[in-house]
């Protein structure tokens, strides 16, 4: 299971499925990306191996010059095509390696607010619970520390927001993810391998960081929200 995003490339869908072949060394049961096109959430997704994925593509290809994408290995939920992530709402787009270990509390929660679930996984709750946040007026940023704080478990996540093409919020807790600074450009993934053909200049996240990505910078919040440094790496992994 991995994670990739990246913030301001054109072809972004090509990168994001080279991004997931780099990946596939860590196991998976299935895969998908998400993009902004014309700043509405698009996702393509499939069951087994990337060459679903890659051939669903082909037939219906995916622009964009933002976008996140998963190698999932199901925890909870089959490994289906509808529990295939990115997760999403018409607003807010979620790639997640680990387990939310309270998503059923926050379901419940959510679903009594009007909210409408239409997969078994634990990770759908993220898509909803920060959309929530976005309805009563919390800017994407906003939306995600507030989210962050309510979730329990092991997570890495990587989170796009519809009408948003400068914007990608990741955080990680318990399981990896480094940030990747390009030129123009910058990258999220659970490791140097994945990015290794994007760029080689990466910041590990520490437990508990949060991380807001534009196509020109990454602040890095501590959990407890405080703006932190993490040492950039020259990387000397081969693409
Ligand atoms: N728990 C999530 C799921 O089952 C993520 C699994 C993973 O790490 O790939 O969908």
């Amino acid at each position: 299971c991995g994670i990739i995003g990246i913030v301001g490339r054109e072809g972004v869908s090509e990168l994001l499925l080279e991004g997931l072949k780099r990946l596939e060394y860590r196991g998976y049961d299935s895969a998908g990306i998400a993009t902004l096109v014309g700043g509405a959430i698009e996702r393509r997704r499939a069951e087994g191996k990337l060459v679903n994925l890659e051939r669903r593509l082909a037939e219906a290809p995916l622009a964009g010059s933002i976008g996140i994408g998963h190698t999932r290995w199901a925890t909870h939920g089959g490994p289906t095509e509808g529990n295939a992530h990115p997760h999403a709402t018409d607003r807010v787009a979620v790639v997640h390696n680990g387990i939310i270990e309270n998503y059923q509390a926050l379901t419940a929660e959510l679903t009594q607010k009007g909210h409408v679930f239409v997969t078994e996984t634990d990770t759908e709750v993220v898509a909803h619970l920060i959309t929530d946040y976005l309805q009563q007026g919390k800017a994407p940023v906003e939306a995600c520390r507030l989210a962050f704080h309510r979730l329990e478990g092991a997570f890495a996540l990587a989170i796009l927001f519809a009408g948003e093409e400068n914007l990608m919020v990741g955080t990680r807790r318990g399981t990896p993810l480094a940030v990747g600074y390009g030129d123009d450009a910058m990258y999220l993934a659970s490791d140097a391998f994945a990015m290794a053909p994007l760029t080689n200049r990466l910041a590990y996240l520490e437990d508990g960081d949060w991380v807001v990505l534009t196509r020109a910078s990454a602040e890095i919040r501590a959990a407890d929200d405080t703006p932190v440094e993490r040492k950039i790496h020259v990387s000397n992994v081969s693409a």
